[in-house]
């Protein structure tokens, strides 16, 4: 299976293409791997992920060079997604040895409760080709901290991050079996029969939400234990109070970061009337003065987008808006040249019913709709079926936590453009999906509570 650099659009290299086999033999070695794997020492399994942490920072150079290659990110994003993920081993060496239960007497006082918190068992990961290595560890450190075993196919895109993991993981001694990479070009007909399979028993997907509902509906068959992290459509409002220069920065960042191409992603900028002008004018003038070039170049500030498909549904969602009457401030279209490159574009003046506020646009498009009033800025943020992040600029602390109140969404960034954390429950409520990556919260989803009720009668 060829892996393309989207900057050129040229083969890297070629990956073995999984057969159903493959996919079976994975399972089977994570489900033989779980029989040992889940009684190690808490303490082991942290130190494991403590050195797959420092060797994945040892490498920061080697993986970051890799996935912009796959993936196209300018590299000073690719080593910011290496710290990014492995913060997420350490995190979770921490929290491997703080697993714990509760005992209590029961409310009659006849019995005790004691309950328990035990691995899940073998789960099954599927990742997107965005972050390949940070949606990978994201999964990866919290199940092995819990003492689960772990399939993981990476995107087809982008395989070389999570196999560059695998020997992270083999050279920091987990032991066989308990990491298993399956790289496939046809992702359906290989993880069906997976997720069929009665030895699995959790199933943890990031990608669209049109993918993850059908990964629902399949994993309803063996009622599997599902985490769900899924599409957005980010609402970033800034009222009038704002700080202008904070704002801005947090704007550049939740709509950039990454090229666009993230579920966190600003996708709709709402902005008060009385400063909308000035603070469209600044965002044009930051996004049309970016470097656009192939990651790789010192200078690039925002590299290709993953593929052909991806600058056509960009382009379609700007032409459409255009269509409308929006006017385009800076950008507007694709790069001419190889590679899938689109120039990063401010539109004003976008009708309500432009399908680029509706969509997930995956690109470098900052879409502006004004607003007058609090409440109007809360239903318009609301007005998607998506709840995974906002973004919000005020310096009124009281009209903040109004605004946070009433916003459907899993995350908020509050005078920041980014929510990202090892530490923090990252996840969404809507069709966002359910579950949490990160935090405390993250492990909670490789354990199961066992509960006992203790006759201590004489
Ligand atoms: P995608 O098309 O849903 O693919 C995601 C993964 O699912 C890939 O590994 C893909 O494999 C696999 N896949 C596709 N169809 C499948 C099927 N029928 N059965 C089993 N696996 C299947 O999403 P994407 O385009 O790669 O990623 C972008 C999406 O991910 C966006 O919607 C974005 O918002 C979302 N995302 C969400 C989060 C979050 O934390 N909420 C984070 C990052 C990205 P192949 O590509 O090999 O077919």
């Amino acid at each position: 299976m060829a892996v393309e650099d989207p900057a050129t659009g040229e083969t890297l290299v070629e990956v073995a293409d999984a057969t159903a086999e493959d996919a079976n033999a994975a399972l089977a070695a994570a489900d033989e791997a779980f029989v040992s794997f889940r009684l190690t020492a808490p303490r082991e399994r942290g130190e494991i992920l403590r050195r797959a942490y420092e060797l994945m920072v040892e490498r920061t150079e080697h993986l970051a060079l890799i996935m912009t290659l796959e993936m196209g990110k300018p590299l000073a994003e690719s080593r910011g997604e290496v710290a990014y993920a492995a913060s997420y081993l350490r995190w979770y060496a921490e929290e491997a040895v703080r697993i714990n239960g509760r005992f209590q007497t029961a409310e009659n006082g006849g019995s005790r409760v004691l309950t328990m918190r035990q691995a899940v068992g073998p789960c099954l990961f599927i990742t997107p080709w965005n972050f390949p290595l940070a949606m990978g560890t994201r999964k990866v450190g919290p199940a092995i901290a819990a003492g689960c075993t772990v399939v993981v196919k990476p995107a087809k895109q982008t395989p070389l991050s999570m196999l560059a993991m695998a020997q992270i993981f083999e050279d920091a001694g987990l032991p066989a079996g308990v990491l298993n990479v399956v790289c496939g070009s046809s992702s359906g007909s290989l993880m069906a029969p997976l997720i069929a399979d009665p030895r699995l028993r959790k199933l943890s997907f990031t990608g669209s939400t049109a993918v993850g509902k059908q990964l629902i509906a399949q994993s309803a068959e063996q009622i599997l234990r599902v985490s769900m992290e899924l599409g957005g459509n980010a609402p970033l409002i800034v009222f009038d109070d704002a700080d202008l220069d904070v704002a801005l920065d947090g704007a550049m960042m939740a709509k950039m970061r990454n090229g666009g191409e993230a579920c966190t992603s600003a996708n709709r900028i709402l902005v008060q009337d009385s400063i909308a002008e000035e603070f469209a004018q600044r965002l044009a003038e930051r996004m049309g003065s970016m470097v656009v070039a192939r990651g790789t170049e010192a200078d690039s500030q925002a590299g290709p987008l993953i593929d052909d498909v991806a600058v056509a549904s960009v382009k379609e969602l700007v032409d459409d808006a255009v269509a409308g009457g929006a006017k385009v401030l800076c950008g507007g279209a694709p790069v001419e040249g190889p590679g899938h490159f689109f120039a990063p574009t401010v539109l004003t003046d976008v009708p309500d019913n432009a399908r680029i506020l509706r969509e997930e646009i995956f690109g470098p498009v900052a879409p502006i709709r004004t607003f007058a009033t609090e409440d109007e800025a809360i239903a318009a943020a609301n007005a998607t079926e998506y709840g995974l992040v906002a973004y919000l600029f005020t310096r009124d602390i009281a009209r903040g936590l109004r605004v946070i109140e009433g916003l459907e969404t899993g995350m908020i960034g509050l005078n920041q453009g980014m929510v990202s954390n090892a530490g923090a429950p990252f996840g969404g409520v809507k069709q966002s999906g359910y579950g949490r990556e990160g935090g405390h919260e993250g492990i909670d989803e490789y354990l199961s509570t066992k509960y006992v009720a203790i006759n201590v009668a004489d």
